[in-house]
């Protein structure tokens, strides 16, 4: 049996709904079939306006077949992401009320228009592993052998010029021996719930021969998604490290920023945690070597870093420096708060790093000058001198790790493009000094230099002849010892 029909079997028993065209018979076909939405989440749909999308995943070919309900109301035109219309083939659509399919129009740019304002049904096949293998980009689409990653902006028909708050659902169906995993968790029927907006800031998604393992961890769920062929990886190797990251953010934010998370982990032929991406909607892409032991995911800080993250709201290009520079101060904290790495060890990284961070000569604000220095190094520097004066101005009582769990409990998280300003005000408001806010109006503009070494002096951190320690003499070496 072909792995299609064996799904095709998989799928009348697991949907147990009349589905349009499905049939168990009939020869090996390469191409996946379309099947239509279950009858539950159309009638839900109907209640609450909800597009909702039913998408079918072959392996053989590595495409989709997709049949989307539109609720009426509907704009005219659909979409996916910029850049990914070239693989979207067959597109059709049956108004209201009509009896069958007839081609949908496509505009210049490639999106498709559509009468849909009484409601209407849509079906188009994405030819999803073409497109990877020509893109090679995670964030839009990558196909490595049985595997395509791909978060859902790129093949999936989004209604164009409606509201961004209007409710999308969608369910892929996959063969056996083939997984999807996502950021976007699975609820009730397979049913994966978000928003028109959200669709647009889709996490990493991936599909292929996964073993995808359900990790609950204190008040996160992970969804920790390893190959099954080719480069392996044990799970027993890769959850405890996954546990012991989440624990760090845990032990600087006190709560884990997400409910759920996706962690896409793929396996090269090394013995190191080579490199991570984030993604908007708590999703994880990690490059692990194949020879990786425990001892080194012990010391991993990669990990850490990417989640730490989802503790900022998404940012446009020119405040990266945000998102990287509150990554790369609060890890190494993150990590000796639960002992992975002593705290004078966490210091002898930044000590390291800072300098980097410095403005160059010509170097304006950190929103205006995009540098890896200024990026990585100036946001690091920008919240570790917004930690000194926070607990300076404080007494010790807040920190900036305060701030950004107040931001993430306010639902600022990287599944949000709140602005900074408005992100600061809540971390200002629960440290009860405005130093976030005052801060950005100052190194967001100007290129001036940070004062950090006299800080690091005032804590007495220092380098000496064994590495890094702190000055027992110096004014603030009781708080360098509390940070
Ligand atoms: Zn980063």
């Amino acid at each position: 049996m072909s792995p299609l029909g064996s799904f095709r079997t998989c799928v009348v028993a697991a949907l147990s709904v009349a589905s349009v065209g499905l049939g168990c018979g009939g020869a090996s076909v390469s191409k996946a079939s379309f099947v239509g939405p279950a009858a539950p989440a159309l009638a839900a749909a109907r209640d609450a306006g909800t597009s909702v999308y039913s998408v079918v995943y072959a392996p053989d070919d590595q495409s989709l077949a997709v049949e989307a309900v539109m609720p009426a109301g509907s704009p005219s035109t659909f979409a996916v992401e910029d850049g990914s219309e070239r693989w979207l083939e067959a597109t059709e659509v049956k108004a209201s009320g009509a009896d069958a399919f007839v081609p949908a129009a496509r505009t210049s740019d490639g999106m498709v228009r559509a009468l849909c304002s009484a409601g209407c049904t849509l079906r188009y096949r994405y030819a999803l592993g073409a497109a990877g293998k020509i893109r090679r980009d995670i964030d839009s689409a990558r196909t490595d052998g049985p595997y395509v990653e791909a978060p859902p902006s790129t093949w999936l028909l989004a209604p164009v010029g409606g509201r961004d708050d209007a409710k999308v659902s969608f369910v892929v169906h996959v063969p056996e021996g083939s997984a999807f995993v996502s950021g976007f968790p699975e609820g009730e029927g397979g049913a994966r719930l978000t928003t028109v907006g959200q669709l647009r800031r889709s996490p990493y998604s991936a599909f292929g021969p996964l073993e995808v393992v359900r990790v609950d961890d204190v008040d996160v769920t992970f969804s920790v998604a390893l190959p099954r062929k080719g480069k392996r990886i044990a799970p027993d190797l890769v959850i405890p490290w996954v546990k012991k990251s989440a624990a760090a953010v845990r032990a600087v934010l006190g709560k884990f920023p997400a409910k759920h998370a996706a962690l896409l982990v793929s396996v090269t032929s090394g013995d190191d945690v080579e490199v991570g991406f984030s993604l908007a909607g708590s999703s994880i892409v990690l490059r692990v070597g194949e020879r990786t032991n425990k001892e080194t995911f012990g010391r991993d800080w990669v990990l850490t870093h990417e989640m730490l993250h989802f503790a900022c709201p998404s940012q446009p290009d020119a405040r990266d420096w945000a998102e990287e520079g509150m990554a790369t101060y609060i890890e190494p904290f993150a990590r000796a708060r639960v002992g992975l790495v002593s705290r004078e060890e966490a210091w002898e990284g930044l000590l390291d790093g800072f300098p980097n961070g410095q403005p160059a000569r010509g170097d304006q604000g950190l929103d205006r000058t995009r540098t890896w220095g200024r990026v990585y190094w100036g946001g690091a520097l920008f919240f570790f001198e917004a930690d000194y004066a926070i607990r300076t101005r404080t007494d010790g009582k807040h920190t900036v790790f305060d701030a950004f769990g107040a931001i993430v409990a306010s639902g600022g998280t990287n599944a949000t493009s709140w602005s900074l300003e408005r992100a600061f005000a809540i971390g200002d408001e629960a440290v009860g000094v405005p130093v976030l806010t005052e801060m950005l109006t100052k190194y967001g503009v100007t290129g001036e230099p940070f004062s950090y070494t006299q800080h690091l002096a005032e804590l007495g951190v220092r380098r000496g002849p064994k590495g890094v320690a702190i000055d027992a003499s110096a004014k603030r070496s009781a708080m360098a010892n509390e940070w």
